[in-house]
C-alpha cells in the first residue's frame, strides 16, 4: 500500500536520543533551548515556545488571547483545532470555506466578526496558507468599526514550510502553532511550537507552559510566587533530540512534497469528476495534503484501495459532531465540498513511479 503518511526517523535521530537518556536530563534542558533557537531562525522570529504538542499550543495560544468568549473558526479541520477552543471556556462560531482552496472564506470571516469576537481562528489546511497579509487588513477594518481588535491564532499543524510572499508563517504578528507529530513534516514523536509576536508575550508563554512558575524560581526555599495559573505544556529532551535531527531532512523531505503535487497538478488537470484546489501565486503550500475534489468520494477511495493506494478524508466537517452546536447560518461553501474532498498520497516516500501508478490508476476512471 502506498501510504497517505510516513513516519520515518531521521538517521542520527536515534544516537541523540541515547544521549539524552545517559546524560539524566530528560525534562527540559539544553537540546530543548537548542531547538528553539534554530526554529526561531528558520522562522525569522526569535519568539518561540517549545510544547508537548500542537492542541497544548491552540490552548495557550487562546488562553493568551483572552478568548473566553466568541471565537471565530472553521469546521473544516482537524478536531484538534476546535476542541481547543472548547477547552478554554469559547463559543464557536462557525465561519464558511472557500471551496478553491478548502481554507476558510475570509468574506465571510470578514463579515463575522462582532464587537464580541474575542479571537479569529484560521487553519492552513494541507499545508496551503491562508492570506494572512489580507486577512490582517480584515482585522484593521474591524478595529477601526469597533474599537477592538481580535486576537488572531493560527494553526499551522500541518504548515511548516508554507510561505507567504516567501516568509514563514509565524512572522505575520499574530499566535502561531506549529505541530511536530509524528506524521508531520517536522517531528519530534510529539511535540509543538507556539511562535510569537513579542518579547514579553513570550515570557508570559515560558511561564504558562510550566505551571505559571518562572523557570529559575526559588523553590528550595520556596521563595517565589505564580501570579498567573499555567500548564504542563513544556517539550522534553527527548522530543527536542528527535526534533533536532528532524530539521536535519525536512527541507529536501518538503521539497519532494511539492515535486509531487507538481507532478499530479499536470497529471490530474482536466480529468472528468475531479477538481484540483486552487493555487495562489505568494501563497506557498508545503503540501503536507494533496487534497482533490471527486464525484463519488467512496468510489473513489476503493478504486485508489484496490490499486494499493491509501486515499482518505483525514477530518470530518466538525461543526457535525455532537458535542458543537451547528451553524445558526447555512455554510453553503463547506456543503458544497465536505462530502468530495478526499486526499491522495503525496509524501517524499513516494517514487516516480509510485506517482505515475497513482496519477494513472486516477485518470483510468473510478
Ligand atoms: C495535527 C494537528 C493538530 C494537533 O497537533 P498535535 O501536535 O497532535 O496536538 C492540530 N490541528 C491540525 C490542523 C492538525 O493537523
Amino acid at each position: 500500500m502506498i501510504p497517505l503518511f510516513k513516519v520515518e526517523v531521521p538517521a542520527g535521530a536515534a544516537d541523540r536520543v541515547t544521549a539524552v537518556l545517559d546524560s539524566g536530563m530528560l525534562g527540559h534542558g539544553p537540546l530543548v533551548e537548542e531547538f528553539e533557537r534554530q526554529l526561531g531562525e528558520r522562522i525569522g522570529n526569535p519568539y518561540v515556545a517549545a510544547l508537548n504538542n500542537a492542541t497544548s499550543g491552540l490552548q495557550l495560544a487562546l488562553r493568551l488571547a483572552g478568548a473566553d468568549g466568541e471565537v471565530l473558526s472553521t469546521p473544516f479541520t482537524f478536531e484538534a483545532t476546535n476542541w481547543s477552543i472548547l477547552a478554554g471556556g469559547g463559543r464557536i462560531t462557525w465561519v464558511d470555506v472557500d471551496p478553491a482552496t478548502l481554507n476558510v472564506d475570509l468574506e465571510d470571516l470578514a463579515k463575522k466578526i462582532t464587537p464580541r469576537t474575542r479571537a479569529v481562528m484560521v487553519v492552513h489546511w494541507g499545508g496551503c496558507p491562508v492570506d494572512v497579509e489580507r486577512l490582517a487588513r480584515i482585522l484593521d477594518d474591524a478595529e477601526a468599526a469597533h474599537g477592538r481588535r481580535p486576537v488572531v491564532v493560527e494553526d499551522c499543524a500541518q504548515a511548516w514550510g508554507a510561505t507567504v510572499h516567501g516568509r514563514p508563517l509565524g512572522r505575520h504578528g499574530n499566535l502561531c502553532v506549529y505541530s511536530f507529530h509524528a506524521t508531520k513534516h517536522l517531528s519530534c514523536g510529539t511535540g509543538g511550537l507556539l511562535v510569537l509576536p513579542d518579547e514579553e508575550s513570550l515570557r508570559r508563554a515560558r511561564r504558562l507552559r510550566f505551571f505559571g512558575i518562572e523557570r529559575d524560581a526559588d523553590r528550595v526555599h520556596a521563595d517565589y510566587d505564580v501570579p498567573e495559573w499555567g500548564y504542563n505544556f513544556y517539550l522534553n529532551e527527548i522530543g527536542a533530540a528527535i526534533g533536532l535531527s528532524s530539521l536535519a531532512v525536512v527541507d529536501e523531505r518538503i521539497a519532494r512534497h511539492r515535486a509531487n503535487a507538481a507532478y499530479y497538478d499536470a497529471e490530474l488537470a482536466g480529468v472528468p469528476g475531479l477538481e484540483l484546489t486552487a493555487r495562489t501565486p505568494g501563497l506557498d503550500s508545503s503540501f503536507w495534503l494533496y487534497p482533490v475534489l471527486v464525484e463519488d468520494r467512496d468510489a473513489f477511495i476503493g478504486k485508489l484501495a484496490a490499486a494499493g493506494v491509501a486515499a482518505s478524508v483525514v477530518c470530518r466537517r466538525n461543526d457535525a459532531h455532537g458535542c458543537v452546536t451547528p451553524s445558526a447560518e447555512p455554510l453553503p461553501g463547506l456543503e458544497a465540498v465536505h462530502d468530495r474532498a478526499v486526499n491522495i498520497p503525496v509524501g517524499w516516500w513516494l517514487s516516480d513511479e509510485d506517482r505515475a501508478h497513482v496519477a494513472h490508476t486516477i485518470r483510468s476512471g473510478w
